[in-house]
């Protein structure tokens, strides 16, 4: 592939910015300056710089971020940043025959709710990981107002109804870690499910933080507003 082609697909701009980039002397490969746009490299797994910035290519992107409080899951937020602000540019750039540019969240956390977020270029993997019948189970931390006691847990486990369906929601899981917290997990994923839920067995939510989806763990090393790569492999084992 060339090198030019490279960096387009990676996200770096416009094609005749990625010749400006290559033949301005702003692109090392695998550590050596390379200023011919029209250079062949294998695609796969290389490391390249662009002004200075080291990255690696990616067919496909796959990604987990720490959400922090007070951004929004949205392209146009309204009153909070957007979660893509967090991103580098490449990152909210890389082409997408036929749809929207970058990488998009799968499913939404709410502007105050921390954890575990999921984002790719990928559009079957977003449709089937966003579709309901997947049933991907997603484990939340809640911090609550009131006391947690056994009748709540057990509301939480057997269903409540909420005010859009008649049909109830179940917690797949449910466990009081605290006087004030909970650790619930959904295969679901209603609007505000979580704080709807709490409010319906008369509790209120006062801190969510979403640890896991699947077997992927939001890892301790990983501090809010950071990102990092996943291979498609890690997430196909881990949901
Ligand atoms: N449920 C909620 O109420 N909010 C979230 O952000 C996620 C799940």
């Amino acid at each position: 592939m060339e090198l030019q082609d490279i960096l387009y697909s990676q996200g770096f701009g416009a094609r005749r910015v990625c010749l400006g980039l290559v033949q301005n002397g702003l692109v090392t490969v695998a550590g050596q300056p390379c200023d011919d746009p029209y250079a062949d490299f294998d695609p796969e797994g290389l490391q390249f710089t662009v002004e200075g910035k080291a990255w690696s290519y990616h067919a496909k992107a796959y990604l987990m971020l720490h959400k922090p409080a007070g951004y929004e899951c949205s392209q146009k937020p309204g009153a909070w940043p957007s979660i893509y602000t967090l991103l580098p540019a490449p990152l909210r750039q890389r082409p997408n025959k036929g749809s929207t540019p970058g990488v998009q969240a799968i499913g939404r956390l709410d502007q105050d709710t921390t954890g575990l977020l999921l984002l790719s270029d990928d559009g079957a993997f977003i449709h089937r990981m966003s579709s309901p019948r997947h049933h991907v189970p997603k484990v939340y931390e809640i911090g609550t107002a009131d006391p947690v006691d056994a009748r709540q847990v057990a509301r939480l486990l057997e269903g409540v109804v909420l005010d859009d369906d008649p049909k109830p929601v179940r917690a797949a899981a449910c466990e009081a870690t605290g006087t004030h917290a909970l650790r619930l997990t959904l295969t679901e994923g209603k609007y505000h499910q979580v704080k709807r839920m709490l409010a319906a067995v008369g509790n209120r939510v006062v801190g969510l933080h979403r640890s896991r989806i699947g077997s992927l763990q939001l890892p301790d090393d990983l501090p809010p507003g950071q990102w990092r790569w996943l291979t498609p492999e890690t997430l196909a084992a881990a949901t």
